[in-house]
């Protein structure tokens, strides 16, 4: 929403700002990491506190993986991105990234034809030298005895790959670029924006501040689209399900006898984490369809459904896992754009404003390039991953591209 100029006295001015930033997940604290090494004036507005608890980017754990199919894109960024999470680790001197490795079970003998997704992700590995290893159902039950072999009967695990502590990386991040500058201001929801001469120029926040900024850089996840309705056409927000659980035998969900894995991912959403290092519990979800949501008005909760649905699934695949107890259910929302790939560009019709969002169930991996792709567009450059997530116009008729992504046929 919009408002004019002269409506501005009327309300506290706080300070001017080279780029403001809308949002402290891990788009936000990303791009404002690298527009302050860029020697920006950057501020931050968040409801806070940061990292916002229901902020997709907060939690215990997000996978890290090359695997994307036949998509070479994703898989050399998120080469880069592993480089970029070793280094974190590095310097923030905290193993916030877990190299656990990636174990991804099939259904049906690759043969089959129908693990499209792992076999094409296997063969891509391959092509670009890393060592990912294929195993039958035999080398599933000697090496991850948690799993059920009769229901896998392939399997193929690559050691680069792992998960990072989400919500302490953003934390992590905020505190760094609190380091190098930032303002980030809890406490503070944009509401509208300021315009003057077809140029955005400010933020007012519902708070009844307003932020001037020679740059706006909206990175607010899942509220993105109700804070433009011009991109709800290409972007739907979806709920999904999570659970924790607090293993009674945590010695067979512990690395390296249990590793991040998707259960035949592509055909059923069902994906998990190995017994959490600080939380002790078993993390598993599912990157499937989800529940369309608003993230104000509708309630985020798991169903009895969702629960029958799990529980089925571990019966069936983690039997040593089938009866113990759920500690923790959550359901946290997708910023989907309809094809799957993020939305990271100015706005075609208002200098002053740049939109990163859209991360679509994936990007939080992404995190150590997605500041750098950010700030170049935002200022008005370009950067080599850009293409794909510049402003587009899809269609009901788009199909969503991410290739794990359990999906409506
Ligand atoms: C269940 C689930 C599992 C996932 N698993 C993975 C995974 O395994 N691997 C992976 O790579 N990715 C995963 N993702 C995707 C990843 O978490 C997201 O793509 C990423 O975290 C999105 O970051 P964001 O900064 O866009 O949004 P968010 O993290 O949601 O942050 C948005 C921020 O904007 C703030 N905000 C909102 N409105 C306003 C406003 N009006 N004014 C000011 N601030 C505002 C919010 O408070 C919040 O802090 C998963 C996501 C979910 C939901």
């Amino acid at each position: 929403m919009f408002i004019s100029e002269h409506f501005v006295f009327k309300i506290k001015r706080m300070k001017h700002f080279d780029f403001l930033i809308v949002g402290a997940g891990i788009f936000g604290v990303t791009a404002a990491v690298a527009l302050l090494k860029r020697k920006y004036k950057v501020g931050i507005l968040d409801p806070g506190p940061v990292p916002h608890p229901l902020a997709a980017s907060t939690d215990i754990s997000k996978v890290v993986r090359m695997e994307y199919g036949a998509d070479r894109e994703y898989m050399d960024m998120v080469a880069e991105c592993i480089d970029g999470w070793h280094a974190w680790n590095e310097q923030f001197g905290d193993t916030l990234y877990h190299e656990t490795g990636f174990l991804m079970l099939c259904r049906q003998p690759v043969e089959a034809g129908l693990n499209q997704f792992e076999a094409a992700s296997y063969e891509n590995l391959l092509l670009k030298g890393y060592h990912p290893v294929r195993l039958d159902a035999n080398a599933l039950r000697a090496g991850f005895p948690a799993f059920n072999p009769d229901v896998y009967p392939e399997a193929f695990f690559n050691p680069k790959a792992g998960f990072a502590e989400s919500g302490r990386v953003v934390r992590a991040l905020a505190e760094y670029a609190i380091q190098l500058g930032a303002d980030i201001f809890e406490g503070q929801t944009a509401g509208s924006f300021n315009q003057s001469g077809g140029r955005v120029t400010g933020v007012f926040t519902r708070e009844g501040d307003y932020f001037e900024a020679g740059h706006t850089v909206v990175c607010a996840g899942a509220y993105t689209p109700y804070l433009f309705s011009e991109l709800m056409p290409n972007m739907r927000i979806t709920g999904h399900p999570v659970f924790h659980l607090k293993p009674s035998r945590p010695e067979l969900f512990a690395a390296p006898l249990f590793s991040v894995f998707t259960a035949d991912i592509s055909n059923t959403g069902w994906y998990g984490f190995p017994s959490h290092p600080r939380e002790k519990v078993v993390k598993i979800a599912n990157h499937g369809i989800g529940v369309e949501l608003h993230p104000e008005r509708d309630e985020r909760v798991v169903t009895e459904q969702d629960v029958f649905l799990f529980r089925q699934f571990l019966r069936e695949s983690l039997p040593a896992l089938a009866n113990d107890p759920i500690v923790f259910t959550r359901r946290c929302l997708y910023n989907d754009t309809l094809d799957g790939h993020f939305w990271i560009d100015r706005h075609p019709a208002l200098a002053g404003l740049t939109v990163a969002a859209g991360g679509s169930g994936h990007a939080l991996k992404m995190a150590p390039v997605l500041g750098d792709m950010i700030a170049s567009v935002a200022e008005g450059g370009g950067h080599k991953w850009s293409a794909r997530h510049r402003w587009r116009s899809l269609t009901s008729d788009t199909k969503q591209a991410e290739e794990a992504r359990f999906k409506l046929q």
